[in-house]
Parts: C-alpha cells; sequence; structure tokens
C-alpha cells in the first residue's frame, strides 16, 4: 500500500466521534517500507501504547487474551533490562504463558490522533489561533489567510471527519495529497474553491439577486415574444382590413400555426398582440 493509500486509510478511520485511529503490525505490514518512516517523521503517525490483547492461542472461538507486561529486572543490578509479556486466555482467564518475541512484535501500534492533524495542518497552513470556541463535534483549528482574505477552519468530527472551511464541509480525505516528489500536501485549491463559494453564499443579497436577474431575462424574453405578435398582427391586418369577416381571432389563429408562436395557444396571442 502506498502513501496515499495509508493517509487515505488512516483519514476515513477517523471521525464518528473518535478522537484517533490505531495502528496494528498486522495493517502496518500492508504498506510499503518507506510508508511509516514518513508518517512518523511527519508526525502524523507515533508510537503509541502496546496493545493490550492478541488474538488467544486457545481453542475458543475469537477469543482474545489480555497482555500482562512487566519489566524484567537484571538479579544483581536490579535495573531493568527488558520487558516481558504474559498471555490470559479471555474466556477461560487461564494463564497462557510468555509471549514469544514475534507476539511481542505485533503488541506494537501506532495512532494518529485529532489534535496531531491539527497539529500538522496548523504548521502546514500557517494558521492563527482560532477565534471561537469549540462545539460539539467540532474542534475549532485557527484562522487561514489567503490573498488578504480570512476564513475559520475547524474540524468536524462527528460523521466524516471533515475540515469545515467557513462552515462548509470539505471530506479530510480530500485535503491531503501526496505530490509527485512523494511529500504530503493539502489540496488549498479545494480549500479556496470552498472558501470563495461561501463568500457568496453569506451574501444575503446575492440569492435574491440572482432570482429576480433570472426573472427579468423571463420579462424580456416574454416582450420580444408580444412584440413578433404585434408586428404580425399589423401586417395581416393591412392585408385583411375588414374587421367583420377577418376578425382578431381570426388573425390569432393565423399568428398561432406560425414558428413565432412558440407553441402558444391562440388566445394568449390575440391577448397580447394588440398594443
Ligand atoms: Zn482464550
Amino acid at each position: 500500500m502506498p502513501l496515499n493509500a495509508a493517509l487515505l486509510f488512516l483519514l476515513q478511520n477517523l471521525g464518528h466521534g473518535k478522537r484517533s485511529v490505531m495502528v496494528s503490525v498486522k495493517q502496518m505490514l500492508r504498506w510499503e517500507n518507506t510508508v511509516l518512516p514518513i508518517l512518523l517523521e511527519e508526525k502524523l503517525l507515533v508510537e503509541a501504547e502496546l496493545a493490550k490483547s492478541l488474538p488467544c492461542k486457545c481453542v475458543e472461538k475469537d477469543c482474545l487474551m489480555s497482555v500482562v507486561s512487566s519489566d524484567l529486572c537484571d538479579e544483581v543490578t536490579g535495573k531493568v533490562v527488558g520487558a516481558t509479556s504474559f498471555g490470559i486466555c479471555g474466556k477461560s482467564h487461564s494463564f497462557i504463558g510468555i509471549l514469544t518475541e514475534f507476539e511481542q512484535h505485533y503488541l506494537k501500534q501506532w495512532q494518529l490522533t485529532n489534535e496531531m492533524l491539527i497539529a500538522w495542518l496548523t504548521k502546514y497552513l500557517r494558521l492563527e489561533p482560532p477565534k471561537e470556541a469549540n462545539r460539539a463535534g467540532v474542534i475549532q483549528i485557527g484562522t487561514a489567510t489567503l490573498d488578504g482574505e480570512s476564513y475559520a477552519l475547524a474540524l468536524g468530527s462527528a460523521e466524516e471527519l471533515v475540515l469545515l472551511v467557513n462552515g462548509d464541509a470539505v471530506p479530510m480525505a480530500k485535503i491531503f495529497q501526496v505530490s509527485e516528489g512523494g511529500a504530503i500536501e493539502v489540496v488549498t485549491d479545494l480549500i479556496e474553491a470552498h472558501k470563495s463559494q461561501k463568500v457568496i453564499d453569506i451574501e444575503p443579497t446575492s440569492p435574491k439577486k440572482s432570482t429576480s436577474a433570472k426573472r427579468q431575462v423571463r420579462k424580456e424574453e416574454t416582450q420580444k415574444l408580444h412584440a413578433a405578435w404585434q408586428k404580425e398582427y399589423k401586417k395581416l391586418r393591412q392585408q385583411y382590413p375588414n374587421k367583420s369577416k377577418y376578425s382578431n381571432s381570426w388573425i390569432a389563429i393565423q399568428i398561432a400555426k406560425l414558428p413565432i408562436a412558440q407553441g402558444l395557444h391562440k388566445d394568449t396571442i390575440r391577448k397580447n398582440m394588440v398594443l
């Protein structure tokens, strides 16, 4: 698994109210060799406490044994020279034995916390401390300044982990990318897109403006249509001046047959063809 896939795994496993995601040795072994050192270097992973349980060696299905570790001391000096771990069956609670070196290796795990992610983003985006207080499921990250405009960033973790840009949610998994050179980057364009979108959205007059603009366009189109009917009416009335023989209704029927009628009813045409 390359770096971008590993990052995606981490980000997709955060959220839903969780504060951190754990990576087991089993998971980590699926990653390319270079991934763990990069994530540790970037402080997007840190070595966590040893796991407290492992699959049990007993015959019970899906049993987990609790692992109890204790320091191994030198008999003479009393100094700590290492550690040893014991397994206790989760179902029978009987002693299983001292874990092998291989099993002890499998107790290792790493974690990424929301705080680590925030620290990384703060550094990368050179954020200023947040002005707002945290709310339920929302951690304020800070204020970013781009092109002289500032906008608030927050972490939403109630459901999928999201970056809130002025309150607009962008999935965290989309924010991060790995450059061709293998460096972890933030898709600032994506953040900026949401920033500018929000600036338009929060402008209270803009939705009304756009609706009234649409209405204005429709009004002008109708006026043009009526003007075309009025022109045609004048032409036909000159050709057929006898009003008792060729009524306005008759002329409306003639206009209704033309393309300028645009499929509208003869009565609609009759009402609008005379100024
Ligand atoms: Zn067991």
